[in-house]
């Protein structure tokens, strides 16, 4: 470790055989679509799965956690940050590869979603165009199931690739997982390397007619201009959050600048500064009323990093 290093982590900042950046005290507000988000220890952008590996495995040693995310478009991070190590998934894991034969695609979890469906659009195979709009990861879409009511990424799933925290590659097979409303099977704690997905060829007019109405929908139902995470809430069983929020008549509400969205109440947006603090808030309050009002509990849909 060299001399002025204070701890193996902080050793990394300065090892040029490390294979990724390491960025001390960023914001997390410049890495969620919220815009939100307070310092961590260190941001790194790993580019190998070497890398990936020694972060965890220095993170390990000196008892730093250290989270795994993608585009931060389901993530809200408290305004004091996180003590430990964010990390993102770049170079070798931002492979798109199709395969004419086996009519899949075998993915990196960094590749951003929208280049996964224009890929596909440009291959002329349908099965993905539900994702068309969603601002994240492959690797983020497979741990939450990303997706639309009717189809979710889940279900075009032939394998997933893992780094296990005993810094082991695990292959799950389609027959080893199980997809929920939002949820996999998939162990919280293991990293989603890269998966395997199946489509199937379609006429691009058909594939195009999808993607243009699917975008249409969004634009017509979504608040797409005002930086939010996306549905706050998860639907709960047989109703919709984002009804049970707009029958309160809190449409618009605000605390601080989180406001519900004018547009589809089941979005918290960031209307100008708003902090994590606001936001959880008025999840809060809403939840109380919708309560009171049905009896029913919203589940957060979003992630939460940094809260204790
Ligand atoms: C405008 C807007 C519209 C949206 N529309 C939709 C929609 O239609 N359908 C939908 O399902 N969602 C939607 N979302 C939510 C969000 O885009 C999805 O949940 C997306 O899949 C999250 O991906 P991400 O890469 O941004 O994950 P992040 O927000 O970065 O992370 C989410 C969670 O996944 C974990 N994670 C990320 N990458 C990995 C990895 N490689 N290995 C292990 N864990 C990982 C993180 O630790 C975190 O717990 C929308 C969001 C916005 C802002």
């Amino acid at each position: 470790m060299p001399r002025h290093a204070s701890s193996p982590l902080d050793a990394l900042l300065v090892d040029g055989s490390f294979d990724g950046e390491l960025f001390p005290g960023e914001y997390m507000a410049r890495h969620t679509t919220y815009h939100i988000g307070g310092p961590v220890r260190y941001f790194v952008q790993v580019a190998s799965l070497g890398s990936l590996k020694r972060l965890f495995d220095v993170c390990e040693r000196e008892g730093t956690p250290c989270v795994v995310i993608g585009r931060g478009s389901n993530l809200l991070v408290s305004d004091e940050g996180f003590p430990g190590v964010v990390a993102t998934l770049g170079r070798d894991f931002q492979t798109c590869r199709y395969d004419e034969k086996l009519k899949r695609f075998f993915v990196g979890a960094g590749v951003p979603l929208s280049k996964l469906v224009q890929s596909a659009f440009r291959h002329s195979v349908a099965g993905l165009e539900f994702a068309v709009g969603t601002p994240g990861s492959v690797g983020g879409a497979i741990r939450m199931n990303a997706g639309s009511d009717e189809d979710w990424i889940g279900s075009r799933v032939v394998s997933v690739t893992v780094l296990s925290r005993a810094s082991q590659l695990v292959r799950y097979e389609a027959a080893d997982l199980g997809w929920g409303y939002r949820t996999s099977s998939l162990p919280d704690d293991e990293i989603i390397v890269e998966c395997e997905l199946s489509v199937e060829p379609a006429d691009p007019f058909f594939i195009r007619g999808k993607m243009e109405a699917s975008l249409a929908r969004r634009k017509v139902t979504q608040p797409l201009g005002q930086p939010s995470c996306g549905s706050v809430f998860r639907n709960p069983k047989g109703a919709s959050a984002g009804a049970l929020i707009e029958g309160l008549g809190l449409k618009g509400f605000r605390i601080g600048s989180a406001q519900v969205s004018d547009v589809h109440a089941n979005f918290i947006v960031n209307a100008g500064d708003a902090t994590a603090r606001d936001v959880v808030e008025l999840m809060r309050l809403i939840q109380a009323k919708v309560y009171k009002a049905h009896g029913i509990e919203l589940q957060p849909e979003v992630r939460f990093l940094g809260f204790a």
